[in-house]
């Protein structure tokens, strides 16, 4: 495997999870966690489940937090070969704001627990049993948030901080990271493996934690699906396409995902990783003040739009308690 620019990839593009009831998966991300739904559309892979974008108030990659709701259904197990937890931004005068949030919504909430030097890390589940942080740190503010959403502008999240990944052997997931993707090991303590890809911080940064022999991960729902990076633009991911397959990995093919171009492929360690565009975006189809409002579908699914809106529950947001 060999490096063959001195790029690596941008930093995190989205975190996609496999997710329960579509009501209750908006009501959590849109109404306890305020991020904005960018995009009601569907898996453009099994278009009778749709799939939920929630972001900053735009959609920008680095923010997008995305879910497959697939109703009632068995549960998935966490384990190795997956993302094991998703690490929100916020200020470091947060803290407090989102202790109190999450406990009037009944979010169980361990912490703060000081971390890293200081940083003040809250740790808690969504309702599908999914692991999230929020990891209050110097900088959170210069990133944006979704300041029209249920919480105030100055506490909002501001996109990934990072996030957990578990396999049973370090090496060659260290060396897809590092000699393809362009990330830098910037510590370690213990099982647990830092690295930093470009400037480093948030956004930048995926911890992995080697535990040999762990069991692996069941994907279903209330899982991490997959990771994706960013990449500049469909001509670096084709080339970023042929230097992974030249690595000996598996890649699909160059897929169209509407807001993205994207491809796949799994890391050694067994971790789903995407690697996708940062254009177009999440305003090709909508206006920005209308983002999330209505189903959107890609043009060769409009044909079927009638029978996937009698398949797709409704759901609205907002629906429920507000801020
Ligand atoms: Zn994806």
């Amino acid at each position: 495997m060999a490096l063959t620019t001195g790029q690596g990839v941008l930093g995190i593009h989205h975190i996609t999870a496999m997710a329960g009831v579509a009501q209750t998966n908006v009501d959590f991300y849109a109404g306890v966690l305020g991020l904005r739904l960018v995009k009601k559309t569907v898996n453009f892979d099994a278009p009778d489940v749709y799939h939920f974008y929630y972001g900053d108030g735009v959609g920008r990659p680095g923010t997008l937090f995305t879910t497959f709701p697939f109703g009632e259904g068995p549960r998935g197990g966490t384990g190795a070969g997956q993302a094991t937890v998703v690490s929100f931004s916020v200020r470091p005068d947060s803290v407090g704001y989102w202790v109190e949030r999450l406990g009037r919504f009944g979010v169980r909430v361990s912490g703060p627990e000081d971390r890293d030097g200081g940083r003040q890390v809250l740790s808690f589940r969504d309702p599908d049993g999914i692991a999230l942080e929020l990891v209050a740190h110097p900088g959170a503010e210069a990133r944006p948030g979704w300041p029209e959403g249920p919480v105030p502008a100055e506490h909002s999240i501001r996109g990934f901080h990072g996030v957990t990944v578990k396999v049973r052997d370090i090496g060659p997931t260290a060396a897809v990271l590092t000699e393809l993707l362009g990330f830098r090991l910037v510590g370690q303590r213990g099982p647990r493996y830092r690295y930093e890809v470009g400037e480093g911080g948030a956004g930048r940064r995926i911890d992995v934690i080697a535990q040999e022999g762990a069991p692996y991960g069941r994907n279903s729902i209330g899982t991490v699906h997959h990771i994706a990076w960013r990449v500049a633009d469909e001509g670096e991911l084709r080339r970023w396409r042929t230097r992974l397959m030249n690595a000996g990995l598996r890649v699909t093919d160059v897929m169209d995902r509407n807001y993205f171009k994207s491809v796949y492929f799994r890391e050694p360690g067994g971790v789903l990783f995407e690697l996708a565009t940062d254009p177009p975006g999440f305003l090709i189809d909508e206006p920005e003040a209308a983002l999330g409002t209505s189903l959107k579908l890609p043009d060769w699914l409009e044909p079927r739009r009638a029978q996937l809106e009698a398949v797709l529950p409704p759901v609205r947001v907002g629906g429920g308690e507000g801020a």
